[in-house]
């Protein structure tokens, strides 16, 4: 069963927590055990699974991406977002959680990211509870 959840990003660079919806999500598809696989189908958007403990992470993360992936730079790409474009294959568009006893087998302090680099924009997330 494909499922599909729906952000509304305000920056252009963010990470957005989206840990209890994928787990409200799990918990209605009725899945026990099992594989929950999420992707992005964009070119200037990602995912990545990291700590959300604590919001300085995600700060940080996206500063030095920011410094490693300036936005202006000698691009050829004639849109003007090519600092989006790789970001998103630094950071990659899927990740896999695997599902026990009805609930995303997550370590301590991670969650999972939408992690926007073009926005603000619609964006989608699909995933596949098996
Ligand atoms: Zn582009």
């Amino acid at each position: 069963m494909l499922l599909t959840i729906s952000i509304n990003t305000r920056d252009r660079s963010e990470m957005i927590d989206i840990t209890s919806r994928v787990e409200e999500q799990l918990s209605r598809s009725g899945l026990k055990d099992g594989v929950c696989f999420l992707f992005v189908p964009h070119t200037t958007a990602g995912i990545t699974i990291n700590e959300h403990a604590d919001p300085s992470v995600e700060v940080d993360i996206q500063a030095m991406f920011n410094k490693l992936v300036p936005w202006e730079g000698p691009y050829r790409h004639l849109e003007g977002n090519s600092a989006a474009h790789i970001k998103s294959s630094l950071i990659g568009n899927s990740v896999i959680v695997f599902v026990e006893s009805g609930h995303l087998k997550l370590g301590t302090w991670q969650g999972i990211f939408f992690c926007e680099f073009d926005g603000p924009r619609s964006r989608k997330v699909h995933i596949r509870f098996q």
